[in-house]
């Protein structure tokens, strides 16, 4: 209660906007010499650093409370640097109405909000304004229309009857609607188990396609398929590059390739898909 009524006796004042709204967000971001410090004191980012380019997959890794759901919020306008700057397509983030930014960035988290209505409102919140057809279409660009189609009510069913990687998949479908240029996924497989993963990872790699895409993880699966890793420790960025340099530099990002190969016992794994030890896995 007492952060409600924050909210409403900020009078605005906690949300400052610029008023640069370009006819297009290309999705070029750069972080220079970044320092951050929440409200409490706690100094979440130490000058950072980053390039995210335009139509490419960024990564950030470590440890948690590493400072990386921290970026996403600072990127996201939440939150405003103690000093250095962030650019998008070369203009500082301060100069663009913040509302305008929101509206070009999609945002899938861990757990989506999906609301007390029926699964076609649930999509069509990405887009007010969307036909049926367009809903259809997003459902079936997040692999989730068969699924929705075959229940008794279909696209009228409620959302929050559906399974966890399902309303992921809502959100996704949502976020086909919306259709940013920017997308931010913050551990959008972490709550769910290895089925709905790897359902809900076509989706996502559907979603990715030509757009600036950050995504926070703690998956390999996702994480391997990047162009650029950012490898974070405490607030600031302990190395950079493509996974397969940094694998071979050794460091956080090895650390996690190897953990992950480690907790799925890969050897045991791969002689299990591999009967015949002729190298080609699954059927
Ligand atoms: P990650 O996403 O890598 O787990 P976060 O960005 O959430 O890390 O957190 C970075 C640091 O900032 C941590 O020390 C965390 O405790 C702190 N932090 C995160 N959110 C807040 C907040 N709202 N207020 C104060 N400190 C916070």
């Amino acid at each position: 209660a007492e952060g409600f009524f924050s909210i409403l006796e900020a009078d605005g004042e906690t949300e400052q906007t610029g008023t640069y709204r370009p006819e297009h967000v290309k999705g070029d971001i750069k972080i220079s010499n970044v320092d951050f410090t929440y409200g409490n004191g706690n100094k979440a980012l130490h000058d950072l650093n980053m390039d995210i380019r335009s139509g490419s997959i960024t990564a950030f890794v470590g440890l948690s409370g590493a400072g990386k759901t921290t970026i996403v919020n600072l990127l996201d306008k939440f939150y405003h640097p103690d000093c250095g700057t962030i650019t998008l397509d070369g203009v500082p983030l301060e100069e663009y109405d913040t509302q305008y930014l929101r509206d070009n960035i999609g945002l899938v988290l861990q757990k989506n909000h999906i609301f007390d209505g029926t699964i076609r409102e649930n999509i069509a919140y990405g887009k007010p304004t969307a036909t049926e057809e367009e809903i259809y279409d997003a459902a079936r660009k997040a692999y989730i229309y068969d699924q929705i189609a075959a229940l008794p009510h279909g696209f009228d069913s409620k959302a929050t009857a559906l399974s966890g990687g399902q309303q992921q998949r809502i959100a996704i479908a949502r976020m086909f609607l919306k259709n940013p240029p920017i997308i931010f996924l913050d551990e959008p497989t972490a709550s769910l188990d290895a089925i709905a993963t790897e359902q809900i990872k076509a989706s996502i790699d559907a979603i990715k396609q030509g757009r600036t895409v950050v995504i926070i993880s703690h998956s390999i699966s996702q994480i391997i398929d990047s162009d650029v890793i950012y490898a974070l420790r405490e607030g600031r960025v302990e190395q950079s590059g493509t996974p397969d340099d940094l694998y071979v530099k050794g460091g956080i990002y090895k650390d996690i390739v190897d953990a992950s190969a480690r907790s799925l016992n890969i050897e045991k794994l791969s002689r299990t898909l591999d009967p015949n030890g002729d190298g080609k896995l699954f059927d």
